[in-house]
């Protein structure tokens, strides 16, 4: 304990204050719970009975979870159903406990919960989620976010198919693609009841505070694994994560409910020393700048020649032009209009074009000049997109063309086919497009909605273009 008692004595808003060793008041004001035992190395090997700090500590915290824990739907698929056994019924809670996870990571739970409840409602086993496309889950996926977690829980859901059995200890799930620790520890111990720790950024912070450690705890798994109550340890690490959820928030954290609060060495600190604030721990870590990338995205709408198949096809003058990113890098394999990155001192109107033209050309293996006549093309609009690690600004043109001869033929004539395709306007709206090309979409529409609404108050004769 002196070691995080120092640590803790070395931050900016403790200078003021006179380090000392001295157990904090509110520490020594309990009998039955001294944070000391709780970190120091012979009282962590000493949690095992009944009447330590750590089993008053596990006993408080999972009085609270108990009483206050949110209804959630992957929480009731999780509970073991009564009577039941192991087998089969674990698989099925390991499988929602892993969807949910997944979900849960850089997603808030309101978001979560429709997205969790349609994904079961499809694929209610991991068998049935084996079997999916990557373009169904994709679509399901849509808006969530972060696609490689869409993509890592199928390439999973084959590999455990695969294999015959679900995983069931931390160390075998993490073989699994996508499994880091954090969800092999949250699936063992709330599916299987192993006595792993679940260590998430919300108790990263409950840790920090509760141990006094200033800088981000690289002893958080350690600490939070000590802590782990040995008969209930999946509700233990839904419980540590509940309160950093809730009542130890980042900026208002509600000490006054807090059910561990007699033990929490920040707070015993803040009550020493008014210039010491809970939420000095953990120290915040200034976030690097993300980068800045520019993008001209051309919208292609085609509006005729196509054959009598896709004539019939609704919307046949709405089809639009989409391509497969690579797959691997940013948004693997996911379907966009086309986009061509661009230098920031040449994003003008020209320069775009030139750009667009070029990679149109390169990618239909077509002169998209000479087999079209432009109907229209022009400037929509930007749209920024925040990536955790870049800013995005999409430079957004329309462009609509009137092929001169067979549409069809057009997405068979590029270099791989494969990754063409045209769609019309209610493939646009069920597709597993990704937010940001869904706004360039609307943005889009908008667009035209405007100019249909400027057309129609000019005299025909006098409409030299048209919009469909
Ligand atoms: S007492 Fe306050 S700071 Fe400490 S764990 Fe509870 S909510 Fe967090």
């Amino acid at each position: 304990m002196d070691k995080y008692l120092k640590q803790s004595l070395s931050i900016d808003a403790a200078k003021n204050r006179r380090p000392t060793t001295r157990r904090p008041r509110a520490a020594a004001a309990t009998a039955s719970a001294d944070i000391e035992d709780l970190a120091s190395p012979s009282g962590c090997r000493a949690v095992a009975g009944p009447t330590t700090a750590a089993a008053a500590v596990r006993a408080e915290l999972l009085r609270w979870y108990d009483a206050n824990r949110r209804d959630l739907p992957w929480r009731r698929a999780a509970e073991p159903p009564a009577g039941s056994g192991s087998g089969r019924g674990e698989e099925q809670r390991a499988y929602a406990v892993w969807v949910s996870e997944v979900m849960l990571q850089q997603t808030r739970v309101p978001v979560v919960v429709d997205y969790y409840s349609r994904w079961m409602a499809r694929w209610p086993t991991v068998d049935s989620l084996a079997a999916a496309t990557q373009e169904e889950v994709n679509e399901m996926w849509a808006g969530l976010g972060y696609y490689r977690r869409a993509r890592f829980l199928l390439e999973g859901a084959k590999q455990i198919v695969e294999k015959g059995e679900f995983p069931r200890t931390a160390s075998t799930l993490r073989e699994v693609r996508g499994i880091g620790d954090y969800t092999a520890g949250a699936i063992a111990s709330i599916a299987f009841n192993e006595v792993v720790p679940v260590v998430d950024g919300n108790v990263v912070r409950v840790i920090s505070r509760f141990y006094a450690i200033p800088d981000n705890p690289k002893e958080s798994s350690t600490l939070t694994g000590e802590l782990v109550d040995p008969s209930r340890p999946g509700d233990f690490n839904q419980a540590m994560m509940e309160l950093g959820a809730t009542l130890c928030s980042k900026t208002k954290p509600g000490c006054s409910q807090c059910p561990v609060s007699s033990h929490c060495q920040a707070l015993a600190l803040s009550s020493q020393n008014a210039s010491v604030k809970v939420t000095d721990f953990p120290r915040v870590v200034p976030k690097a700048k993300p980068r800045s990338d520019f993008a001209a995205v051309c919208v292609v709408q085609i509006s005729q020649g196509f054959g009598e198949g896709i004539a019939e096809a609704e919307g046949k003058d709405n089809l639009f032009l989409l391509i497969k990113r690579p797959e691997e890098g940013l948004l693997a394999g996911l379907w966009e209009f086309p986009s061509v990155l661009v230098n920031e001192g040449k994003t003008d109107t020209l320069n775009r074009r030139k750009e667009m033209d070029k990679y149109l050309k390169q990618l239909l293996s077509i002169d998209v000049a000479r087999r079209s006549s432009v109907i229209l093309r022009e400037d929509v609009g930007q749209h920024v997109h925040i990536f955790s690690h870049i800013r995005l600004t999409m430079f957004v043109e329309l462009m609509i063309l009137n092929l001169k001869d067979d549409g069809e033929e057009l997405c068979k004539e590029g270099p791989d086919s494969t990754k063409l395709r045209l769609i019309n306007e209610n493939a646009v709206q069920s597709m597993g497009l990704t937010s940001g090309i869904r706004k360039v979409y609307n943005m889009v529409k908008v667009f035209k909605e405007k100019r249909l609404k400027e057309q129609s108050q000019v005299p025909t004769r006098k409409r030299s273009r048209r919009l469909k």
